[in-house]
């Protein structure tokens, strides 16, 4: 089984990257989340945008609308399924990165405010990145309030950049370079995206700038190519879709008339009803099955609702509600694992409490 699972792997079949926010409290975390998912646009989910679990799913025609003027230029052959944005900026199985084994996010946006440059939280997000070794861009955010900023909604940086008269340029560029240098200080080698060298996309540590406005969503189609063409061209080995579940539990929460539930997402893989899963309490791993596995209705209308879709399988990566017994005490950043036919559920148990282990350890030294 596994050496079919391997041989399944091809860059040709990806899965969609994982993309989290982060950043220093008010540099715009969810104002860009949102302007990414145009929620205060009608159009929003109509035009491809899904609202999972926990995340929000958009389609690889979307993306391409979304950054059509740019990619004239760019000329991306996107090849990803799709991208997953994690919902919650700053969300605590980020932030506390608890599971050592189910890296769950691939790719992370740091939010600064380039009118305050790096701030305490910004360089806890950039030391919990670099620990994971997750690969990260820095969004310049809050670029409109240069002085004199001539704002077009929704346009692409650069020709926003050439819009601007001389003096908003000067402020744009020194307030970029201080931030290239406050990164600099904390040993991040970085550059404006479209300034950086061949060596310099080379390198797996060098961090892309991309300036961005929240607001005016200028910016924001240089950001969705960006992480696009790093998880395509760069990540693709650990994207290439595979059977084996991996899954992180993001969220334990009560529903009415459903008792506790289990929002995970799951990263690669396929979960199905009747499977029978490992998850980590502080008491120790429990061992339970899948009575049904839940995502939220298509259309926002529908959700009004509160009814969710059923299915009986679902593959990675997306976000989603799982239904059973003995969730009580199951930790959020924790990882969930199946049982398979052929595996020893002790063992399974074993590696599931290992990873919590290592949290509690990594808790104690904090
Ligand atoms: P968070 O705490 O990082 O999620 O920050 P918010 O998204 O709540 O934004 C904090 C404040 O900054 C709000 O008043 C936003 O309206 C404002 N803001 C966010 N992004 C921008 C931007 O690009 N330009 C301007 N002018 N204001 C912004």
């Amino acid at each position: 089984k596994e050496q079919e699972n391997e041989a399944a792997r091809t860059r040709d079949n990806l899965r969609c990257p994982i993309i989290v926010i982060m950043g220093h409290v008010d540099t715009g975390k969810t104002k860009l989340l949102d302007n990414i998912r145009r929620t205060n646009v009608q159009e929003g989910e109509a035009g491809g945008i899904t609202q999972q679990i926990g995340a929000t799913y958009f389609e690889p025609k979307t993306l391409l609308t979304r950054c059509e003027k740019l990619n004239k230029t760019e000329n991306l052959n996107l090849t990803l399924p799709g991208v997953l944005i994690i919902d919650t900026p700053g969300h605590e199985s980020f932030t506390n990165l608890r599971s050592r084994g189910s890296n769950l996010c691939d790719l992370a946006i740091l939010v600064v405010d380039l009118m305050h440059g790096l701030e305490q939280q910004t360089i806890e997000s950039l030391n919990m990145l670099r620990s994971k070794g997750t690969p990260f861009v820095v969004a310049l955010n809050k670029v409109d309030r240069c002085y004199n900023w001539k704002s077009t909604t929704n346009n692409d940086i650069r020709s926003s950049l050439k819009d601007q008269e001389e003096g908003t340029t000067q402020e744009f560029r020194s307030r970029a370079e201080e931030a290239k240098l406050q990164l600099s200080q904390q040993g991040v080698n970085s550059n404006i995206y479209w300034e950086m060298g061949d060596d310099d996309w080379k390198n797996s540590d060098f961090v892309p700038l991309v300036p961005t406005s929240a607001i005016t969503g200028e910016g924001v189609q240089d950001i969705l190519l960006l992480l696009c063409r790093i998880a395509q061209e760069k990540l693709w080995r650990q994207l290439m879709w595979c059977g084996n579940l991996q899954a992180t539990v993001l969220e334990v929460k009560a529903i009415d008339g459903m008792g506790m539930t289990v929002d995970i997402i799951i990263v690669n893989g396929t979960i199905r009803e009747g499977d029978k899963v490992v998850m980590c309490t502080m008491d120790g791993p429990v061992v339970t099955e899948i009575r049904g596995l839940l995502t939220p209705p298509p259309s926002r209308e529908m959700r009004i609702k509160s009814e969710y879709i059923h299915h009986k399988e679902i593959k990675g990566a997306l976000g989603v509600k799982i239904i059973g017994n003995g969730f009580d005490k199951v930790m959020a950043g924790t990882p969930l694992m199946v049982v398979g036919p052929d595996d020893e559920e002790e063992d399974i148990k074993a590696e599931v409490m290992s990873d919590l282990k290592s949290v509690t350890e990594n808790l104690s030294t904090d």
